[in-house]
């Protein structure tokens, strides 16, 4: 079956894109999980990085991924800065350093290659496995971490933007970046 075909497909990309993460995260005392975290962490807004939206965002546990971020911030790959008015909530960032290592290995450089020799047409790729991400997290009651423009409390207002949710001015900037609080305005 052809859906089939897409779902092995999908399943073998992964695999190989986690081999070729593990492998260049080596050198550095990285797993993939790590550099997924960080890079989740390197996308997420303001309202997202925390220990719970890193879990969420990977499907772990928070005990598991509590080591984890305990591990990159050991490493000197994370701060964690308590939220100025719940002082029950951190947040996290990715450092510097942290940041230079995503640019060379996420997405793996194998991949680039890839992309680039296949000629495919990204746009149209990035549409459809979006639609079928979404169909995904319906199925699964699981957060959608969207980006402001498709979110339904994203208001235009004075020539600016305010998250509807919780009522704080947006930056241009701020509504390119993944959000726990996201939902579909479709
Ligand atoms: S508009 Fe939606 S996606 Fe943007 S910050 Fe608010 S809740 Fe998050």
């Amino acid at each position: 079956m052809v859906q089939d075909g897409t779902f092995h497909l999908i399943e073998r990309l992964g695999s190989l894109l986690r081999s070729e993460q593990r492998r260049l995260g080596a050198p550095h005392d990285l797993e993939p999980v790590h550099l997924q975290a960080l890079a989740y962490l390197s996308r997420a807004n303001r309202y997202s990085d925390t220990p719970i939206a890193v879990a969420e965002f990977l499907g772990l546990t928070k005990g598991n991924v509590s080591q984890r971020l305990m591990a990159l911030e050991r490493a000197g790959l994370l701060t964690r800065r308590p939220d100025g008015t719940d002082g029950r909530v951190v947040h996290l960032a990715p450092t510097a350093r942290a940041r230079t290592l995503l640019r060379a290995l996420t997405p793996p450089p194998g991949w680039r290659a890839a992309l680039q020799t296949a000629g495919i047409d990204e746009a149209a790729m990035v549409s459809a496995l979006t639609a079928l991400l979404a169909g995904l997290q319906r199925a699964n009651a699981q957060r959608t971490f969207g980006q402001c423009q498709t979110c339904r409390f994203l208001r235009r207002e004075k020539g600016g933007f305010v998250c509807g949710l919780t009522l704080e001015p947006l930056t241009p900037a701020d509504t390119q970046l993944l959000c726990r609080e996201h939902e579909s305005a479709a």
